[in-house]
């Protein structure tokens, strides 16, 4: 549609001159050739002509520049070639994906102003063959992109033969592609390990005699932990998808935050003296939050269970876990601080990553998913709240909540 517009516009430009030239001579002539017309007659009718076609040039020129703006104004990048290869019209999507920097395009070949040889060769091809295709192509200049190209042959009213090349950005929907087929592959692979050592110690027990019955109590509890961890990881799985997709239901009330730490603080302190972790918990009454109580409950509990648990893997040194609560005019904030381990800097940035651990062998030992704090960040963002961590190999690790809140007592 936009292409027509312009080639009409084009096309009416050389037709109007034509017209111009013709009527003039023919006007002239028979001006001359009546004799009785006189020359001031001759030269107002050469004027009106003049007056008429200029009018007339002004609304093509004008008509020219609107469907230049309404190119612009398109997101998908377009690019008009003849059959020669040189261009007609492009818009500013396509000079920006393309990296074109030259003011004027128009009338220039395609190969002086875009070094990408996949877009070369495709418009190339399609030139020859003039018939539609399509093509994904990558860009390394100026940014890194993934490009779908049409190629779309149109023969003008004039049968002037033109080549329109519709550039759609396709980055994000690749992205998200590999980023589903990296989800795969890890849940395929966090799957499989715990399969393959139920498989195996099934396997040995089934052949066993039962003579040591100490060892198949072993190889039983094995079994148990490594299901017991592979229904956790699914658990995690579906709740993160819920959460994802908005399908998880937040019950948003008005909640104490010292009543969230309470229930915390007596599901994690036997734990915690079972694995020898000294735990300190302390938060003013008063705090309130508009919160999800349950949801807000399994963020904090993720986070202290980690802290205790990743602590008690330390080899020597103190073992301490604090969780406190802070307030100040606005925002309330959760501190869950530990002598654990620490997280060394370059893996700070993903920690909230799926899957993403620090030390694979020391998550397993203690039952890791390695989605406890993808799961936690979501449930902290639905409560328009945000996390932090700071952290120092061999000191330990601190993570931070914090959360909008409606009194602070
Ligand atoms: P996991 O189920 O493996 O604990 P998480 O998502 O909860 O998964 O945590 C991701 C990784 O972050 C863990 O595997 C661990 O390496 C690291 N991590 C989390 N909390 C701590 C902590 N308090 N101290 C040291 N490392 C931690």
């Amino acid at each position: 549609m936009a292409v027509a517009a312009g080639s009409v516009v084009l096309a009416l430009i050389s037709y109007l001159e034509l017209v111009k030239a013709k009527r003039i001579l023919k006007d002239v002539s028979r001006a001359i050739a009546g004799k009785d017309v006189p020359i001031i007659k001759v030269l107002d009718v050469l004027k009106d002509m003049k007056r008429d076609l200029e009018g007339k040039y002004e609304e093509a020129i004008h008509s020219r520049e609107n469907m230049r703006i309404i190119l612009q104004n398109i997101s998908d990048g377009i690019i008009i070639l003849d059959r020669s290869g040189r261009i007609l019209m492009d818009n500013s999507a396509a000079r920006e994906l393309f990296g074109i920097k030259e003011e004027k395009s128009d009338g220039k070949k395609l190969v002086e102003l875009v070094d990408n040889y996949e877009l070369l060769s495709f418009a190339d091809k399609n030139l020859k063959s003039f018939k539609s295709d399509s093509t994904e192509i990558s860009i390394i200049y100026p940014k890194k992109r993934f490009v779908k190209c049409d190629a779309i042959p149109v023969i003008l009213s004039k049968k002037e033969e033109v080549l329109i090349i519709l550039i759609k950005d396709i980055t994000k929907e690749r992205e998200l592609d590999s980023a589903r087929r990296e989800f795969i592959s890890n849940v395929s692979h966090e799957l499989k390990t715990p399969l393959t050592s139920i498989h195996g110690y099934a396997e040995t027990l089934l052949d066993d005699d039962f003579s040591d019955l100490e060892t198949a109590k072993h190889f039983l509890n094995i079994i148990e932990a490594e299901s017991a961890r592979m229904g956790r990881l699914i658990n995690d799985l579906l709740d993160l998808q819920k959460i994802e997709e908005g399908k998880a239901v937040f019950n948003f009330e008005e909640v104490e935050i010292d009543e969230v730490i309470k229930y915390v603080s007596r599901i994690v302190k036997p734990m915690a003296e079972s694995l020898g972790v000294d735990v300190k918990i302390s938060c003013d009454s008063g705090v309130v939050v508009n919160g999800d109580f349950d949801r807000l409950v399994q963020a904090i509990l993720n986070l202290t269970d980690n802290a205790i648990k990743y602590t008690s893997q330390k080899e020597k040194g103190e073992k301490h876990v604090e969780l406190l609560c802070d307030v100040s005019e606005k925002e309330c904030t959760l501190s869950i601080k530990d002598t654990g381990p620490g997280i060394p800097a370059n893996s700070i940035p993903r920690l909230f990553d799926r899957f993403y651990r620090v030390d694979k062998a020391r998550s397993r030992k203690v039952g890791g998913t390695g989605l406890g704090l993808s799961i936690v960040r979501m449930i902290i963002e639905k409560h328009k709240g945000r996390i932090e961590v700071s952290s120092e190999e061999g000191v330990g690790s601190e993570f931070k909540i914090f959360l909008p809140i409606l009194t602070k007592g």
